[in-house]
């Protein structure tokens, strides 16, 4: 069987795998309604079927595995689950994107199975207005963890931060100040609408790229970087003389799909070939056996829509996935 490379020619060798759909936070923009979330509707995959399918993956060219969620964290199993997924020929790069809670009693076991990178969610560094955008989380225990996977040695570590009108576009220059003596990468992301439930809320606190831009700004003018240019969606830049880096991901105003290299698995097991499409494709049909797990892989590839057609047509993009972030993993 051959390697992962989609009717578009877009190589694959990304696998974002969300190990499981629950959360000890609920964002508001990632929860939108939390009574729609029941806990119990996922069959959360085992641990040995998540290393079988990253095993299947990894034999068709998948070098780089991201662990997100709900909050991947609150497994039992995540430190053993990194260091088995560590010992899969061919995976040479292991992330984890997390809400930091954790991280402060897991950064150091993790780093010793085998975790080499960790992005963490980070909208707010009041104290009340954290706690309003988690609906009830203690900014204390992320800061926490972020001390924590700076001291581990994860660097750089990456803050991924939510921009939204009226919500956090005051605390912009604060996050840009944080790069000026801290080996952090911080990333602003745009607000998207990746359900239904959204629509209204969305409207009300999207933010461009662009506008996050020019806040950035006012702290000093940002120099591109080069060095990160990779595959991934965000551009980085540097305050001169920073330590850190400032990074933008904007989904809704500047496309990226063309050079989309990634496939997700979701916690209950479906390949979603594309984060804006209803399409999936269910894992749990392979009863574990390798090379069909490798055909349903290699079958996702068929539903990878055109780049073109979802970069032209944003209003596509949006508004069409049957779950909601917390389910997919971002
Ligand atoms: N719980 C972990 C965390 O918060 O990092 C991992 C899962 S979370 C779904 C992954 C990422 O998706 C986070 O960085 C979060 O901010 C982002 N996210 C969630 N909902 C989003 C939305 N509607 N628009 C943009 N990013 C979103
Ligand atoms: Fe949980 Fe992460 Fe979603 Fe916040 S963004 S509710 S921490 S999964």
């Amino acid at each position: 069987m051959g390697k992962l490379v989609d009717p578009y020619g877009r190589e694959i060798d990304y696998l974002r795998v969300s190990v499981i759909d629950r959360c000890n936070l609920k964002c508001f923009y990632c929860v939108p309604d939390v009574g729609s979330c029941s806990p119990d509707v996922s069959e959360v995959m085992s641990l040995e079927e998540i290393i079988k399918i990253i095993k299947a993956a990894a034999s068709l060219g998948i070098k780089k595995v991201r662990l997100t969620g709900g909050e991947p964290l609150v497994r039992k199993d995540i430190v053993e689950m990194v260091s088995k997924i560590s010992e899969i020929e061919g995976i040479t790069d292991i992330s984890l994107t997390t809400n930091g809670v954790m991280l402060n009693e897991l950064a150091p076991a993790l780093v010793k199975a085998g975790l080499n990178r960790v992005n963490i969610s980070l909208d707010s560094m009041n104290p009340a207005n954290f706690k309003k955008i988690t609906r009830g989380g203690a900014l204390k225990k992320t800061q926490r963890g972020i001390k924590a996977a700076l001291k581990a040695g994860l660097t750089p570590v990456k803050i991924n931060v939510v921009a939204m009108k009226g919500i956090n576009d005051g605390e912009i220059e604060e996050f840009v100040k944080l790069t000026l003596d801290n080996d952090l990468h911080v990333r602003f992301i745009e607000y998207m609408p990746i359900s239904k439930s959204h629509q209204k809320q969305w409207g009300e606190c999207f933010m461009p790229i662009s506008e996050i831009q020019e806040l950035c700004e006012k702290i000093g003018p940002l120099e591109e970087e080069q060095t990160y240019r990779g595959n991934g969606p965000a551009a980085y830049y540097r305050i001169q003389g920073a330590k850190g880096l400032v990074g933008f991901i904007s989904p809704v105003s500047r496309h990226f799909c063309g050079k989309c290299n990634r496939l997700r698995v979701t916690a209950d097991g479906k390949i979603k070939p594309c984060l804006f499409s209803m399409d999936e494709i269910d894992l749990k049909e392979a009863g574990g056996d390798e090379e069909k797990l490798k055909e349903l892989f290699m079958r996702s590839l068929d539903l990878r829509p055109d780049p073109h057609q979802v970069d032209r047509n944003p209003e596509s993009r949006f508004n069409c996935s049957k779950r909601e972030m917390q389910q997919i993993g971002g």
